[in-house]
């Protein structure tokens, strides 16, 4: 374990994220917020990117924060650098949490109408 993780409360260790396609239409903002309705559930922008996060610690995460498997942990794991991880990059990140957020993002950027064809 890194110097910078014995500061933080591992973070990384408690959800995890999986990228998924930038909402454009009203169904996909429909299906935002059915996924945002789950407890410990939200979603995420970064670097343009939307990602839907499950806040849900590790089995292997111990009592104190340390990882029970680590010389066998994960490739994921092992690629994250503790120089650019969250820790130090969490207002990067543009969270949607509540349906207030939501709609709030929704106000911010309207859903674009697309073009009939004539
Ligand atoms: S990699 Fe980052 S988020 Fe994970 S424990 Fe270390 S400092 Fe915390
Ligand atoms: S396997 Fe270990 S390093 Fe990976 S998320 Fe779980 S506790 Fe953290």
């Amino acid at each position: 374990m890194g110097n910078i993780c014995k500061k933080c409360d591992a973070l990384c260790c408690k959800y995890f994220a999986l990228e998924i396609d930038k909402p454009t239409t009203k169904n996909d903002f429909e299906n935002i917020r059915w996924y945002i309705s789950h407890q410990k559930t939200s979603v995420f922008i970064q670097n343009r990117k939307w990602y839907l996060n499950i806040k849900n610690r590790c089995k292997y995460l111990d009592g104190n924060n340390h990882c029970k498997i680590y010389e066998t942990r994960p490739a994921i794991c092992r690629r994250l650098d503790p120089k650019e991880c969250e820790y130090h990059d969490q207002n990067a990140v543009k969270e949607i949490k509540t349906l207030k957020q939501l709609e709030k993002y929704l106000e911010e950027h309207p859903i674009k109408r697309k073009r009939k064809r004539i």
